[in-house]
């Protein structure tokens, strides 16, 4: 009797013991890092003319295979380098590009340019890391394929004082959640642009601008080979950072035309300071981001 109830207390304790084990073990499977991927056009491997970047473009329909392509090479990477879970946000024109069917099956997709947040819409303080892929210079680069930043009415746009192109305001947004920018895939200057932004990210860069648009291009598997290598290595070197936080966002944003820039005044905090710059602050990053992302899509006076 005594033995048995000794037995039964002992059987308990193996019990709690598998239990302890086995919650443990799902604890450091949780622990996997989540991984936000933006995914834009221009700077895709094998694209290099802009029929190739809009829908109705006659080269469009090969674009968005390029463009899958080059995604799934760093949902590869993110995956092998001990992500479990990996968002891909659409963030080129219409973001209707990726199609969920080309894309690798674990990865969830985010569509449509109907976003407050655009090219870093979804990405928050639950991720471990953050990739960029398809990146291109920003406007008035004298160099890089496609140079823009936003779209084509926007000369140039200053945070605190420093010029930012895509990378640099998407960079912005990952440092006010505190999640670290590893991996850049774009031409040779988006590349480099992005390294005067985080100096210790790993950068592709599929393809050499020639000039605006002219580039020599990478063979199309070495591209996907190092996309999917700076991937991996990037993510399982993720570390996060403290958020970085400014105590207030000043925006001076330049324009091609007068518009645009009359129009904004509508909004209280938009000054104009010269007739194509307006100029406004905010204490958040994603609400400067908001406005500026207003100000060059959504306002078209014509
Ligand atoms: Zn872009």
């Amino acid at each position: 009797m005594v033995f048995s109830s000794l037995t039964k207390v002992f059987a308990s304790f193996v019990v709690l013991f598998v239990v302890f084990v086995v919650s443990f073990g799902e604890t450091t499977s949780a622990q996997g890092k989540k991984v936000y991927i933006s995914v834009d056009m221009e700077g895709i491997s094998g694209i290099v003319g802009d029929d190739q970047t809009g829908a109705g473009g006659a080269e469009y329909g090969r674009s968005r295979k390029l463009m899958a392509e080059d995604a799934n090479a760093a949902i590869r990477g993110a995956f092998e380098g001990g992500a479990t879970e990996v968002v891909v946000n659409d963030s080129h024109g219409s973001q209707r590009n990726l199609m969920p069917e080309d894309l690798d099956p674990r990865a969830r997709l985010i569509s449509h340019s109907f976003k407050r947040h655009g090219m870093v819409e979804g990405l928050d303080e639950t991720f471990d890391a953050v990739i960029f892929i398809g990146y291109h210079a920003k406007a008035d680069s004298p160099r890089g394929l496609f140079a823009h930043t936003g779209s084509g009415v926007v000369k140039d746009v200053q945070v605190n004082g420093r010029s930012a192109g895509e990378g640099g305001l998407n960079t912005l947004m990952a440092q006010w959640y505190g999640v670290p920018v590893v991996m850049i895939s774009g031409d040779d200057v988006a590349v480099e642009q992005q390294k005067e932004w985080t100096p210790a990210v790993k950068g592709v860069a599929v393809k050499r601008a020639i000039n605006m648009r002219a580039v020599e291009g990478k063979p199309l598997a070495e591209a996907r080979k190092e996309i999917q290598a700076a991937a991996r290595e990037g993510v399982a070197a993720a570390r996060k950072p403290a958020r970085e936080r400014l105590a207030s966002y000043k925006v001076r944003m330049q324009l091609r035309n007068f518009t645009i820039p009359e129009v904004a005044t509508a909004f209280r905090e938009v000054q104009l300071v010269a007739p194509d710059t307006v100029e406004f602050t905010r204490e958040s990053m994603p609400e400067a981001y908001r406005i500026i992302r207003v100000l060059y899509r959504f306002i078209n006076p014509d």
